[in-house]
């Protein structure tokens, strides 16, 4: 009884996470996030983390001459691997998923994971290349309100250093993937094959036959498709909403949906200033 009652718990615990509290506005920002084209910057800790948490999107988001570009924090040497050049080999990896996704460029910032939090040179490093990549929309682990099970120190490090940096850089929309507070539902079902071939790349790190990952890829997207009555879905957590119609004075739109009152430095003369959270 005890194993039923605490799957069933898990489950209604995911399914939270996982509902909008308002899901025509979820779709709507779905529909206008893929909507391109657009400059992005996707921030991850390891190789494979991107793939399975906003592949769907960044594939949408490519298709619709989006220019992607993914920096990786670390190089997943150290994951449960005897392999000696295991960092080598998920970088060649990532660059398979890269392919098959259509991202522009893959950025690898090399440093050593399971200890992303104590590394100095990890915030003025993403800072260099935000100010190169110059995004428009970047995406990160939700560092606040991460999803239950995917929870490392590495991902949330990853959100946390992009919450640090975006207090002098305000001028981007950042959507948190691997979030249990979605708001933004992006339907993936044309290129829920394309997804799965993506995280499927990542061979070295697969630890059960390749039809099983496809299988729990679909899973996966399903459940966070099903409050929205969808088949294939991702969802994300969006930072800096002021509201659904709000444009910029250069006409371009800005996600809308949730009132996050946040601090964030005055940027006086600037007709796009946000508000952010407090909590961060
Ligand atoms: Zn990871």
């Amino acid at each position: 009884m005890a194993p039923f009652a605490l799957g069933w718990l898990g489950w209604r615990r995911l399914e939270r996470g996982f509902r909008p509290a308002n899901a025509e506005l979820a779709l709507f920002e779905g529909l206008e996030l893929v909507r391109g084209p657009k400059r992005v910057l996707a921030v991850t800790a390891h190789p494979d983390d991107l793939e399975a948490l906003a592949g769907g999107t960044l594939r949408l988001m490519a298709l619709s001459g989006s220019e992607i570009h993914v920096a990786v924090l670390s190089d997943g040497r150290q994951q449960s691997n005897w392999r000696s050049n295991l960092g080598q080999i998920r970088k060649l990896e990532e660059e398979h998923a890269a392919n098959i996704l259509g991202y522009s460029r893959v950025h690898y910032l090399g440093f050593r994971d399971l200890s992303l939090s104590r590394i100095p040179e990890l915030g003025p490093a993403l800072e260099s290349l935000w100010d190169n990549v110059k995004p428009e929309v970047l995406f990160t682990f939700d560092p606040s309100f991460p999803e239950p099970y995917i929870v490392h120190p590495d991902h949330l490090t990853a959100g946390r250093i992009v919450l640090d940096i975006v207090r002098t850089r305000p001028d981007v929309a950042v959507y948190f993937y691997g979030t249990s507070d979605t708001s933004v539902i992006v339907d993936i079902s044309p290129v829920i094959h394309d997804k799965s071939q993506a995280v499927l790349a990542h061979r070295s790190q697969l630890q059960a036959p390749p039809a099983v990952y496809s299988l729990l890829m679909r899973v996966y997207a399903w459940l966070r498709g099903r409050p929205v009555q969808l088949k294939s879905a991702e969802g994300f957590r969006v930072l800096s909403l002021e509201n659904l119609t709000a444009r910029s004075s250069r006409g371009q739109w800005i996600p809308g949906g949730r009132s996050e009152k946040i601090n964030s430095p005055p940027q006086a003369g600037s007709a796009r200033r946000r508000t952010r959270c407090e909590r961060f």
